[in-house]
């Protein structure tokens, strides 16, 4: 008897099932990008570290620029020049300005910074406003960027190039991440040859080694690829046992359906719980979820699209709990340009190309049997159709998930 889940439940399922692992290393941040962060990241000092100029100008007590003119100019004295990366300790004086470049320090007492292009320079150091400006316009002040104690990164956070940018302007050299997850990847099939050789009759290329070890690896995995086995009890048995004792996941394509050779379910069920087998979606149906200790056991179907789809929707958000990762997936709205059939009883998942019409989003979907691949190569993102849904009508606008 299969014990079918509907999407929501395996979601519910992977977050009630497993837990972080918890175990964390410190790493360069030259090395952090893409890792996921197992503390929160806070500032120690103020950036900037003192007032500056986001113009080239000249910094002024902004009352002084009150009432200007083109035709009636306020007359500032110049009084010195900031120059970029060079301490300045003056006050500014009365009745006078600064010139500051762009980034450079705003003197005490000034509070604003005219631009250039609305000043005039005149002989004998005289500068003439001819527009006035608030106090605070064109200055950053010390600490806008961060202050000291403030979090500038939650545990959880997937590292990206400007999280980066900000551990460099506070001068962290080093976070601690998450541990890598380990995951082994396990192929299945008495048609399958390598992808070196000629396919013969009734066989094919094994694609889901390839295509899983990928997917693992953009999520931040380190992976074990054993390959393809042939539909054979024992051997699968020997190679799950490997996997389980070397990875904190496993995954297994094919043989995940319920026919006389498809002993993956017995073999997943010989570590502990059996959380599933089916979900009630289209493509992807013959899908099994086990548990070993805080370790995942899955099954996932052979054909490669419908695998690819399992992979994206259930076994990324497994990946992101196993290292703690939070965050949503990207969801953008598109109008759908064809109608998308539903399908009684089963959500289903379809790949859509992006593209504009009349400064729109709108999004193709790409019509597939659930084995062909090569059409998801060709897909930017998915659209879902909930199973108690009677489908999207054309022009309809729908939430497209980016690949
Ligand atoms: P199965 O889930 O084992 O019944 O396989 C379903 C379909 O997927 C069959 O047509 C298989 O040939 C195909 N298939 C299974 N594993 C792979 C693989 N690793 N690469 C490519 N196709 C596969
Ligand atoms: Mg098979």
């Amino acid at each position: 008897m299969l014990n079918v889940k509907t999407p929501e439940e395996v979601m519910e399922i992977i977050n009630r099932e497993f837990a972080p692992l918890l175990l964390s290393e410190t790493v360069d941040i030259s090395d952090a990008l893409g890792r996921v962060l197992s503390e929160d990241v806070k500032s120690n000092e103020y950036v900037p570290g003192f007032n500056r100029s986001s113009v080239d100008g000249y910094a002024i007590r902004a009352k002084d620029s009150f009432g200007c003119t083109e035709s009636i100019p306020a007359i500032l004295k110049l009084a010195a020049e900031v120059e970029m990366g060079k301490e300045f300790t003056d006050e500014l004086p009365k009745n006078c300005c600064v010139y500051v470049p762009t980034g450079g320090k705003v003197p005490d007492g000034a509070d604003g910074v005219v631009m250039i292009e609305y000043t005039e320079k005149f002989s004998g150091d005289e500068v003439a406003i001819i527009k006035p400006i608030a106090p605070g316009e064109n200055l950053v002040y010390k600490g806008d960027d961060c202050k000291p104690g403030q979090s500038v990164a939650k545990a959880g956070t997937k590292i990206k190039p400007q999280h980066i940018g900000v551990f460099a302007s506070l001068g962290i050299r080093s976070v601690q991440v998450a541990k890598k997850i380990t995951a082994g990847i396990i192929s299945t099939g008495d048609e399958l040859v390598r992808i070196e050789e000629t396919p013969g009759d009734g066989q094919v290329r094994d694609v889901n080694s390839y295509m899983l070890a990928a997917l693992c690896k953009e999520n931040g995995c380190e992976v074990i690829n054993y390959g393809f086995c042939r539909d054979d009890e024992q051997i699968l048995r020997s190679l799950v046992k490997k996997a389980v004792s070397e990875c904190d996941l496993v995954l297994i394509s094919g043989g995940s359906s319920v026919g006389q050779k498809d002993a993956t379910a017995r073999i997943i069920e010989e570590y502990g719980p059996l959380l599933f087998h089916g979900i009630a979606m289209k493509p992807g149906k013959p899908t099994i979820f086990g548990r070993c200790g805080s370790k995942a056991i899955i099954g996932l179907p052979g054909h490669p699209g419908a695998s690819f789809f399992v992979s994206t929707i259930f076994v990324r958000p497994l990946i992101a709990r196993l290292t703690g990762m939070t965050g949503e997936d990207l969801a953008v709205t598109a109008k759908i340009k064809e109608a998308i059939p539903a399908n009684q009883g089963r959500t289903v998942y379809i790949g859509v190309k992006f593209g504009y019409e009349d400064g729109c989003l709108v999004a193709t979907p790409v019509q597939s049997k659930s084995g062909l691949v090569s059409s998801l190569a060709n897909s930017d993102a998915f659209v879902c159709v909930p199973r108690d849904c009677e489908g999207y009508a054309k022009g309809t606008e729908v939430k497209a998930y980016i690949f």
